[in-house]
């Protein structure tokens, strides 16, 4: 069974009802350890409060939202997302993230090309290695469910993004978000392919069989239709002993709710669902 002192919070599980130092402060209240902040959060308040109050809490970081958004339409667009994912890299650190997850982005604005919009992914996670190597951050390429091809992320597989690491080498690994990847037949021998130096991340929701929203509509653990304890088993079999981040969009019910009451299921859920 799960205890406390592997989950972790997705910070976007409270965005509407808490900034950045509430939802820190509710976390350590809620006694849970860790958390993943989103890079908007933490230009809410600056990055050196962010930290000042993360440090001062004694939290731990189980990965920094988000890098990536590689490509563009034009050489200027690629150039400015790799230096967005720059400032990421920076701001991982500054959080001594455990990774900097990278959610790789779609297509350009009025492409079809899906196989260019791949490479220059490659070519986005190719540049940022090396600054990442030398910061000892880790880079989680995030595969993002096939409905968010389009304007989200191209990597839609866990083989495709291993497929990658394969060809970059050390310094990127993977993100295992079950929201994304539950659906996969091959998720159990990709994840035993990725193993325990390439799993990174590994983030909990749940699909929700009546999905209304393809992105702001997911369901906290136990209340849809993924085997979390399952799938949590074939990660932690690789050696993984990373948290377990609890990361839900919900623009309809949790995030209209008492974020105090938020943590409170998310913590009894992570005990009894996961
Ligand atoms: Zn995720």
């Amino acid at each position: 069974m799960p205890d406390i002192s592997q989950l972790s919070i997705n910070l976007a599980t409270v965005r509407q009802q808490w900034g950045l130092i509430e939802a820190l402060e509710g976390v350590a209240r809620a006694g849970i350890p860790a958390v993943a902040p989103w890079r908007d959060q933490i230009a809410a308040v600056g990055l050196k409060a962010g930290v000042r109050r993360f440090r001062d809490l004694g939290l731990k970081c189980s990965g920094l939202c988000r890098g990536g958004m590689f490509p563009a339409a034009s050489p200027e667009g690629r150039k400015a997302a790799i230096e967005d994912s720059l400032r990421a890299l920076e701001e991982a650190v500054a959080f001594d993230a455990a990774c900097l997850v990278l959610v790789v982005g779609g297509l350009p604005d009025g492409s079809r090309d899906l196989a260019d919009a791949r490479s220059q992914v490659e070519d986005g996670i190719a540049a940022l290695l090396e600054p990442a190597r030398a910061a000892g951050m880790p880079l989680a390429i995030e595969p993002l469910h096939p409905m968010y091809a389009a304007d989200r992320a191209c990597v839609n597989t866990m083989r495709q993004a291993l497929d990658i690491c394969d060809r970059l080498g050390p310094g990127v690994g993977v993100a295992c978000d079950v929201y994304h990847v539950w659906w996969d037949p091959d998720l159990q021998s990709q994840i035993a392919r990725a193993g325990r130096d390439r799993l990174h991340a590994f983030h909990i929701c749940d699909w929700l069989r009546d999905t209304k929203d393809l992105l702001l509509d997911r369901g906290m653990m136990g209340d849809g239709v993924i085997d979390i304890p399952l799938i949590r088993g074939w990660v932690e079999g690789q050696g993984f002993t990373g948290y377990h981040e609890v990361e839900i969009f919900s623009a309809q019910n949790w995030w209209k709710r008492d974020p105090d009451e938020v943590l409170a299921t998310c913590v009894e859920r992570h005990r009894t669902a996961c």
